[in-house]
């Protein structure tokens, strides 16, 4: 069994109030350490930004100017939209001092007096309760003027989306939070220089500021050692589809993806055969049931193919229609498109309206041939990375169930089981 970090607060007694939580790291940040200590800290944990991009944490920490006369602000990214995600929920909704604790330490380290919570809207309990948490945390001398006796000021803002995907994407939600269009901009600037109202910006995940009390306490070095060389520590992966344990565990990155669906997930339901799985939320290339060997960090899978990204691994069984999988897939991908950039906004149309032909049992073979060709020019060539990662996974299941859809189109029979 391995240790529980974060997870240990999804668990009675939850950190929800005050009552369960005390500020221990954020005491030791505060009161005796640096703010160039705490950087040093995280730099050597090897912590990741673990909401998809997988970027170095104290990395991006380290882009952003502190001379610039300007304020810098700190924008936590709880918008989890990937489809297959859901542990930032939990830690809105179980630990929601955790997340504020992360939130003060970064504050601290980076010199930011102003951090705001960007939430999924869908999210109404996990934002009820970090509300009520901030609210509590304000009455106690965590957030606010000379916190714990300090010079140091912080405010957190919440503020609520309203439902678009896109807002996901660290420039759409910058956007979203200046009351505009969630339109992704273009880079550069990037935000660590150019972000919330022009000014330079730290943008971070949920579960990424969640790890930051655990580094404090106990220091780099040994958050670095849980996880592999370049790979720091710990991450909650959603397991979820066709598996008798679906929910949320804390691994060490570098785990096989097999021990975490067989051992951890409990196996595939019924004792049915797997087919294929996710392993990083929906824009992650699919594997198929051969490629479960892979260990679940950002290299390996990289290396693989595919990618970590959210940590949302959806496990597919031997009764699923590929093709109809596909077909919901690019639904969401059609439906997500902000609609700026041609390739993306066409593209995944098309491509949605071709696999309904198809599933309609009015496909053709060649459709294969154009789908694969809207597919190539579905990337690459767009202001975000939205596109990208529907080609990813579009081509991928293309490339690795093609004779399935080939089946599919000549037989009208399913080439599944069910
Ligand atoms: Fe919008 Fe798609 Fe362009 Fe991203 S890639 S900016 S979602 S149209």
């Amino acid at each position: 069994m391995t240790q529980k970090l974060i997870s240990r607060f999804f668990e009675p007694p939850y950190a929800i109030t005050l009552e369960h939580y005390s500020y221990e790291a954020a005491k030791k940040a505060f009161v005796q350490m640096r703010p160039q200590a705490i950087e040093a800290e995280v730099k050597k944990s090897n912590l990741r930004g673990l909401g998809g991009a997988g970027f170095n944490c104290a990395m991006k920490w380290s882009f952003v100017p502190r001379n610039t006369g300007k304020p810098i602000y700190l924008v936590v990214n709880a918008d989890e939209g990937e489809p297959g995600t859901f542990k930032d929920k939990y830690i809105l909704t179980y630990a929601p001092h955790l997340l504020i604790e992360g939130i003060m330490i970064a504050a601290f380290a980076v010199g930011i007096h102003k951090a705001y919570v960007y939430i999924r809207g869908e999210y109404e309990q996990p934002f009820l309760n970090l509300k009520c948490a901030v609210e509590e945390a304000y009455q106690n001398g965590f957030l606010g003027k000379n916190i714990l006796g300090t010079q140091f000021d912080l405010d957190v803002v919440i503020h609520r989306g309203a439902g678009a995907y896109i807002c996901g994407e660290e420039t759409g939600l910058l956007e979203s939070l200046e009351g505009k269009k969630g339109y992704p901009r273009l880079k550069p600037p990037f935000p660590a220089i150019v972000g919330l109202f022009g000014c330079p910006t730290v943008i971070n995940n949920v579960e990424t500021l969640s790890y930051l009390p655990f580094i404090i306490q106990n220091g780099g070095e040994w958050f670095a050692a849980l996880g592999t060389e370049k790979n720091g520590g710990m991450r909650l992966f959603s397991v979820s589809g066709h598996v008798e344990r679906p929910g949320v565990y804390e691994l060490p990155l570098g785990i096989p993806l097999r021990k975490i669906i067989f051992e951890y997930a409990g196996g595939v339901c019924g004792g049915r055969k797997l087919k294929a799985v996710v392993p990083g939320g929906l824009s992650a290339a699919i594997l198929t049931a051969d490629e479960i060997d892979v260990k679940m960090d950002f290299d390996s899978l990289r290396a693989a193919g595919t990618m970590g990204g959210s940590g949302g691994i959806i496990v597919l069984d031997e009764t699923t229609c590929m093709v109809e999988a596909l077909q919901v897939t690019m639904r969401f991908y059609a439906h997500e498109s902000c609609g700026q950039c041609s390739p993306c906004r066409e593209g995944t149309g098309w491509i949605y309206r071709i696999l309904n032909r198809i599933v309609s049992h009015h496909g053709r073979l060649e459709d294969i041939k154009n789908l694969t060709d809207i597919g190539m020019f579905l990337g690459g060539t767009t202001i975000c990375a939205l596109a990208d990662g529907a080609q990813m996974t579009f081509l991928s299941y293309l490339k690795k169930f093609r004779r399935e859809f080939e089946a599919f189109i000549q037989n009208k029979e399913m080439a599944c089981q069910h």
